[in-house]
């Protein structure tokens, strides 16, 4: 496989896989020579370059496995980079984190969610014109994702994936949001796949934790504070402060939260 991008060539962010048959092992559906011409509108040094991971399926495998779905909807992302930019969320069910301020219990038992084909999630989300999908729960790192990250990626998304990063992240994730919690701490392997670090606050006391976790991510991890919307008016104001005196850190606030959407 080749990764050709024009930022070489400073015509900007258009990036060109050259796959031949035989050169990628671990594209198993590659039954012949393709080129494959890919355009993003943010550079690529936005999205994992490891992201491409096993995936031992073909498409038409995938078109059948399903995953519970708790709810899924077309919105803006609310939080972190991807602020403003138009998203698929798809919520997974099933949940072993158990934190006890959870407002998504629902989402905890995956059996009481139907479930729903990678197929029928994939065309449920390219029949809009946004190439964002965010899987989130529930804690979907629970689930193998391959099959959807194989179909979605095939309508031209980007996955981004929420995560606690308490479970191996397995599937073709672009990017990894790792927001961790008390109640299970994250694996070292995901807070390596992490792309921005999110770091709810509650308490003056969840800065130290929220620099404990940021000396064990990436260097080009991105890190942000966000309120706990509950406590938003005590704890913006220690953030701002916060930030002020530590840069590396940004704020994130739940914008859907303000504006009144999903
Ligand atoms: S990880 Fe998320 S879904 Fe799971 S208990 Fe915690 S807040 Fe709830």
């Amino acid at each position: 496989m080749v990764w050709l991008s024009t930022t070489t060539f400073g015509i900007g962010p258009i990036l060109f896989e050259i796959a031949l048959a035989g050169h990628c092992e671990e594209r198993s559906n590659l039954t012949s020579g393709r080129i494959r011409f890919l355009v993003t509108d943010k550079p690529l040094t936005l999205y994992n370059q490891q992201q491409i991971q096993k995936q031992k399926l073909t498409n038409t495998e995938s078109n059948t496995v399903s995953y519970p779905v708790m709810e899924h909807f077309y919105t803006l992302q609310g939080e972190g980079l991807h602020t403003g930019r138009a998203a698929y969320f798809i919520r997974l069910g099933g949940c072993d984190v158990g934190c006890v301020w959870c407002d998504v219990k629902e989402s905890w038992d995956a059996s009481i969610h139907p479930q729903m084909t990678a197929n029928e999630i994939t065309q449920l989300a390219a029949a809009n014109p946004g190439r964002i999908a965010v899987i989130t729960g529930g804690e979907p790192a629970l689930h193998d994702l391959t099959a959807l990250c194989n179909l979605l990626h095939g309508e031209g998304f980007k996955t981004h994936i929420e995560t606690s990063g308490s479970s191996p992240i397995v599937g073709a994730i672009d990017w990894v949001t790792l927001s961790p919690k008390k109640f299970k701490a994250p694996i070292q392997e995901a807070l390596d796949l992490a792309n921005e670090l999110k770091v709810v606050v509650y308490h003056h006391s969840d800065f130290k934790w929220a620099e404990e976790h940021a000396a064990k991510v990436g260097k080009d991890c991105l890190l942000y504070l966000q309120p706990e919307w509950s406590k938003r008016d005590s704890v913006t104001p220690l953030i701002i402060d916060y930030i002020q005196q530590h840069p590396q850190w940004q704020l994130s606030l739940q914008t859907h939260k303000y504006i009144n959407i999903p």
